[in-house]
C-alpha cells in the first residue's frame, strides 16, 4: 500500500480499521463539538493523523459558519450579503462556495448512486439557460438535464456567442468568443451515460443543435422535440404560457435555479465573476434540490422512473 492511499481518506481509514494496519491513539477536545476528536496511527507509514485531518473542514477557523453560509447560498443570497449577514470576510465566503461546491458534488452522486440503485432514468429533459460572466459582453451557457420527476442529473457551463446587440461592443472588447454550446452539451450527455437508460424518452425544445447531438451520444433513445412557448410575465422567463407544458420539468427546474441562486437572478446586479464559482454554487443548490425532491418522492411513496 502507498504512502499516500493507506490513510488519507475516509474510506482508507475504514479499511486500515478492519484490517488493522491503522489503530487508535487517543482523542483530543475541540471546541464546538460535543465528542473528542478521535486519533489514529497508520503501521504502515507511521503517520499520526485525526479525523478530523480527513474531513473538508480541515484547517478551518470558522467551521462553525458552515451550514448556516450553505443554507443562504442556497436561499437566494448573494456572496457579499452572506458575509455581512454571518460576520465574516467576503474572502472566507468564496472559500467556502468552492469547498461546499465540491463537498455537494460529491455528496449529490453519492445521494444520486444510493436513489438509482444500478438502474438508469427513463424519462429525461434538457434545456439551456443564459447567464453571463461579469459582463453581458461574455454570456455563458448552461446546459442542464432533468429527469421527469425534476432531479437534476447534471448540467455544464460553457461559452457562446453575445447577443447581437452586443455583438460589435464585445467583438471590440474581447474578440470573437468561442460557440461551445454543442460540445458542452454531448461532453453533458456522454458524462451522464451510466445514469440515462439507453432506451429513455428525451425531451427538449425545437433547438436545431439538438437533433444530432443527441442520436450521436443516445442513438436508440426516442428524442420529442416541442415548441418553445413564450414564457409567462412572472415565470422568470422559464415557465410557459398556456396550460399543460411538456417540458414542465426542465422549465420549473430552471426558475428554480433562476430564482434561488443569486447570480442566476433575471434584472440584478449580482453578476456571476469567475465560471467555476457559478458551477460551485450550483452544485451547492443542486444537492440540496435533489435531496428535497427525493425526500418529496418517498413520503408520497411514489416509486421512481427508473429501469
Ligand atoms: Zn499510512
Amino acid at each position: 500500500m502507498n504512502q499516500q492511499n493507506c490513510c488519507g481518506s475516509k474510506s482508507a481509514l475504514k479499511l486500515g480499521l478492519k484490517s488493522g494496519h491503522v489503530i487508535k491513539k487517543g482523542t483530543f477536545p475541540r471546541k464546538g463539538r460535543k465528542r473528542r476528536v478521535p486519533r489514529y496511527q497508520c503501521k504502515v507509514c507511521g503517520r499520526g493523523f485525526s479525523l478530523a485531518t480527513l474531513l473538508w473542514t480541515y484547517y478551518q477557523k470558522k467551521r462553525h459558519i458552515n451550514t448556516t453560509v450553505r443554507r443562504l447560498l442556497l436561499s437566494n443570497m448573494s456572496l457579499s450579503r452572506t458575509a455581512a449577514l454571518v460576520g465574516v470576510n467576503l474572502k472566507t465566503i468564496e472559500l467556502r462556495v468552492q469547498q461546499l461546491g465540491a463537498v455537494c458534488q460529491e455528496k449529490n452522486r453519492e445521494t444520486l448512486e444510493k436513489a438509482f440503485n444500478g438502474k438508469c432514468a427513463t424519462h429525461v429533459q434538457f434545456d439551456e439557460a443564459e447567464t453571463f460572466e461579469k459582463t453581458k459582453l461574455l454570456p455563458l451557457s448552461l446546459p442542464v438535464v432533468v429527469t421527469n420527476q425534476r432531479i437534476i442529473l447534471g448540467f455544464d457551463v460553457c461559452s457562446m456567442p453575445p447577443h447581437p446587440v452586443y455583438k460589435d461592443r464585445s467583438e471590440a472588447k474581447y474578440g470573437v468568443l468561442p460557440d461551445d454550446r454543442i460540445k458542452s452539451l454531448r461532453k453533458l450527455l456522454v458524462s451522464l451515460k451510466s445514469w440515462i437508460s439507453e432506451f429513455a424518452e428525451i425531451k427538449s425544445d425545437e433547438c436545431p443543435r439538438y437533433p444530432w447531438t443527441v442520436k450521436k451520444v443516445f442513438p436508440g433513445a426516442q428524442h420529442k422535440t416541442f415548441y418553445a412557448r413564450r414564457a409567462k410575465p412572472h415565470g422568470l422567463g422559464e415557465l410557459k404560457v398556456g396550460a399543460f407544458d411538456p417540458l414542465f420539468a426542465i422549465n420549473h427546474t430552471l426558475a428554480k435555479l433562476r430564482a434561488n441562486v443569486s447570480r442566476l437572478n433575471r434584472r440584478t446586479w449580482n453578476t456571476t465573476k469567475r465560471r467555476d464559482r457559478l458551477m460551485s454554487h450550483l452544485w451547492i443548490f443542486i444537492e440540496s434540490h435533489n435531496r428535497y425532491i427525493l425526500r418529496g418522492l418517498r413520503r408520497e411513496g411514489i416509486p421512481l422512473a427508473l429501469a
